[in-house]
């Protein structure tokens, strides 16, 4: 038996493909390779480098959907079908939308799909796809190792995604992870973690965690293991880890650079209404979770979103300015989205805020970085405006040079100095690149 692994791309933008420059490993996709059985012959597809090869032999297509590229891979699962191979799909988007996703291949897992993908796979082998598959683990890639293999000679970037966590135990009521895992956050065993970190071969490790602190004594448990492994390594967490001191001395004794960590909002009753717990203890300028961050050394890639019922034009701005003081070395200024079956989309829709018939992923209008909701301080189209601004302020060269020398002055490596100079420009252009694109290539 042949399967493929599909990973598809967003779109495409006004004149050609869409190339992310700065793609990274699919890790999903080598997770589920490394759990297929031997006698099963696994091809990887990524569809944001490689033309998707539909004359292939193969007898299974399964393909992994997220909201953004639903519209692409609906095109994939189409053009398999047509030659009468059968499509399976799974990934946060099938498990927030089964119906949806349904209508678009043979079989949907939805939830986690350790203890369903053999089954899934057995009956393909046999013919007898079922319309469902439902995973719920309670231990993340058991007794599996990642397929690496797989990745070779497809361009992603030089560091090494891996997962020690799943979920959230938070709640807020715009995230599709909480909506995915329902406030429940699952460890993988530190055993197979450091396996896994033997097996691969580069110093430098991203933990894909949802929040890598969402336990902090699990989190402490990995760290003091990583320590003597003299890795470099960046995760995602919430700012509520300031408040643990040894959680932070391990954190950056065991290799830590940095993390993507929410911020969210300036103003604390956009927290409290959006559910954001973990800001909630914070001052309006964060000063003390950021004086912390620094004590350890730790760099932040600040991810903000904006279009909080509380926002205007004007407190968008202040987040720029905010940004620019602070010195991010990165910062996201992401608009809100409202991921389907979350339960702000469906306050959005209670309350006939939702704009592209509440279906933005599909809709033929929708472009990647507008405003998919009315917002309440402006109108969408100057929120999309304000947003645009914001990033390219944030990533003009001025910025870069300033944010550069304040990176400078916190003593940091030559290594981290020559991160920021390669990723900066790298993701200032793929912005640009992207703000506007279209979803799917039809
Ligand atoms: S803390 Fe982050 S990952 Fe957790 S529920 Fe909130 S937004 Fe989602």
């Amino acid at each position: 038996m042949r399967i493929t692994l599909i990973k598809p791309n967003i779109g495409r933008m006004e004149h050609s493909l869409y190339v992310d420059e700065g793609r990274m490993e699919p890790l999903q996709l080598g997770v589920l390779a490394g759990m297929t059985p031997a006698d099963v012959e696994v091809e990887l597809v990524d569809d944001r480098i490689e033309a998707i090869p539909y004359e292939r032999p193969t007898d299974l297509a399964a393909i992994t959907v997220e909201t953004f590229t639903a519209r692409r891979a609906y095109e994939i699962a189409a053009g398999y079908r047509a030659q009468g191979v059968p499509v399976v799909m799974g990934g946060m988007h099938a498990t927030l939308l089964p119906q949806e996703v349904g209508r678009h291949a043979d079989a949907v897992c939805i939830g986690d799909a350790e203890p369903v993908w053999k089954h899934i796979l057995e009956d393909a082998r046999r013919g007898v796809l079922r319309p469902l598959y439902e995973g719920t683990c309670d231990l993340p890639q058991p007794a599996s190792l990642t397929r690496r293999d797989l990745f070779r000679g497809k361009g992603y970037l030089p560091i090494t995604l891996l997962q020690f966590s799943r979920g959230c135990r938070y709640t807020c009521r715009f995230c599709a992870t909480s909506r995915f895992f329902g406030g429940r956050h699952l460890v993988r065993r530190i055993d197979e973690v450091l396996r896994e970190i033997d097996a691969q071969e580069r110093k430098l490790l991203f933990f894909v965690d949802d929040n890598i602190v969402a336990s902090p004594e699990s989190a402490k448990e990995l760290f003091r293991e990583l320590i003597p492994l003299k890795m470099r390594w960046v995760s995602q967490g919430s700012l509520d880890m300031v408040n643990d001191g040894e959680l932070m001395r391990l954190m950056a004794d065991s290799g830590c650079l940095g993390h993507v960590m929410g911020f969210e909002s300036l103003r604390p009753e956009n927290l409290r209404v959006m559910g954001k717990t973990p800001n909630s203890g914070a001052g309006s300028r964060y000063q003390h979770e950021l004086a912390v961050l620094r004590e350890y050394g730790l760099q932040i890639w600040a991810a903000f979103t904006l279009g909080h019922d509380g926002d205007t034009l004007e407190s968008i701005r202040g987040i720029l300015d905010f940004a620019l003081e602070s010195r991010f070395a990165y910062a996201a200024f992401n608009i809100l989205m409202p991921y389907p079956n979350t339960p702000w989309y469906h306050e959005l829709a209670a309350a006939g805020r939702l704009l592209y018939d509440g279906c933005w992923w599909l809709h033929p209008d929708y472009r990647f970085n507008h405003a998919a909701f009315l917002p309440r301080g402006m109108s969408a189209e100057a929120l999309t405006e304000a947003a645009f601004q914001v990033r390219a302020r944030f990533n003009s060269p001025g910025a870069l040079l300033r944010r550069f020398i304040g990176l400078q002055g916190n003593l940091l490596s030559l290594y981290r100095v020559a991160q920021f100079l390669i990723y900066s420009r790298l993701f200032r252009r793929e912005l640009f690149k992207k703000q506007g694109m279209r979803f799917g290539l039809g």
